[in-house]
């Protein structure tokens, strides 16, 4: 006993001397537990067609409110419920709780758009994730083209199982993207043969157009090429004005960013959905 509580002492002083290991630790552990006690809530963000400004689909982003330290962004604990392994239950609760906000939008006659819901590499190799879509869809009742899958190009590294579950998802109606597009190491002549309906700009790349000497060469040839596999093409983490003038003359359509908007909660989306318009940016 004693040498365990000596252990115990050494790990508790150890993880003092570094703040961010017990927070790690902490975090880990309310992971847990987080769902059950109602800790968990997801922002939505508009999506917009660049020319009229109309929305046309909405991407769930998950948050954590946690009861010590407040808001926790998801690039903080996403990795650990990676690691973990919660990232199914936790991931598929994402999906159900997003599906049936969806569904209880257009229920209520808002017009009909698709949600994105982040999916991460690890979900897709759990031997259940078909099913726990084919599952979701049917509990919540949407139609399965209002739910979009954003998926990442690590995707490739497995790629002919990739396909395999890729293909069964089309199957059931649902749509997918690629999030994220050109911070990974695929290609779009790789992507060319999985049936992807969407690529996502990185924001790192719409940031060029006006930050960098390239000046948008990159969104060039990435919106060039995607159109011409077919694949619609949405800008990521558009701030400016001159970055939609720009994605428009080069023949994107579609855009997401504080722009346009944050990520909202439910009852801002639904003061924008009711109204059109956002005017909430202070709520990141
Ligand atoms: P992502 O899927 O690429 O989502 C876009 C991120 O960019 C979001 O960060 C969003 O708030 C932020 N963003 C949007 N517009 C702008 C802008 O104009 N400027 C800037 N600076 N940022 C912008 P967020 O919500 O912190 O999420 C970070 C990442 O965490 C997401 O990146 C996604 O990879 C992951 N994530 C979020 N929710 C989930 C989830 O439910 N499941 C999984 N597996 N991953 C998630
Ligand atoms: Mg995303
Ligand atoms: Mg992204
Ligand atoms: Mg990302």
């Amino acid at each position: 006993l004693a040498k365990e509580r000596g252990k115990n002492n050494y790990q508790f002083y150890s993880s003092d001397l570094n703040g961010l290991s017990t927070r790690k630790m902490e975090l880990e552990n309310g992971l847990r537990r987080a769902i059950e006690q109602d800790e968990m809530m997801i922002y939505y963000q508009p999506q917009v067609d660049l020319s009229t400004g109309e929305l046309v689909g909405v991407e769930a982003l998950l948050r954590w409110k946690h009861p010590q330290y407040g808001m926790i962004s998801p690039l903080e604990f996403i990795p650990l419920a990676e690691e973990t392994g919660l990232i199914v239950p936790l991931g598929k609760w994402v999906m159900r709780t997003a599906c049936m906000q969806n569904k209880i939008w257009q229920d209520s006659g808002f017009p009909a758009i698709p949600v994105a819901v982040n999916i991460s590499v690890r979900q897709m190799e759990d031997e259940y994730f078909v099913d726990s879509v084919t599952e979701v869809l049917q509990e919540t009742g949407l139609d399965p083209q209002y739910l979009e899958l954003e998926i990442t190009e690590s995707i490739v590294q497995n790629i002919e199982k990739s396909t395999l579950i890729l293909r069964l998802l089309r199957l059931i109606g649902v749509k997918l993207s690629i999030d994220d597009f050109g911070t990974g190491y695929s290609s779009l002549s790789i992507l060319k043969h999985l049936p992807i309906d969407k690529i996502k700009i990185d924001k790192s790349f719409v940031d060029d157009i006006i930050y960098h000497s390239n000046q948008g060469a990159m969104v060039k040839t990435i919106i060039d090429m995607g159109l011409n596999l077919n694949f619609k093409v949405i800008a990521e983490g558009i701030e400016k004005k001159e970055q939609v003038n720009f994605l428009i003359d080069n023949a994107c359509q579609i855009g997401q960013g504080y722009y346009y908007s944050p990520p909202l909660s439910v009852e801002f989306m639904e003061a924008y959905l009711a109204q059109g318009v956002s005017g909430y940016s202070s709520e990141l």
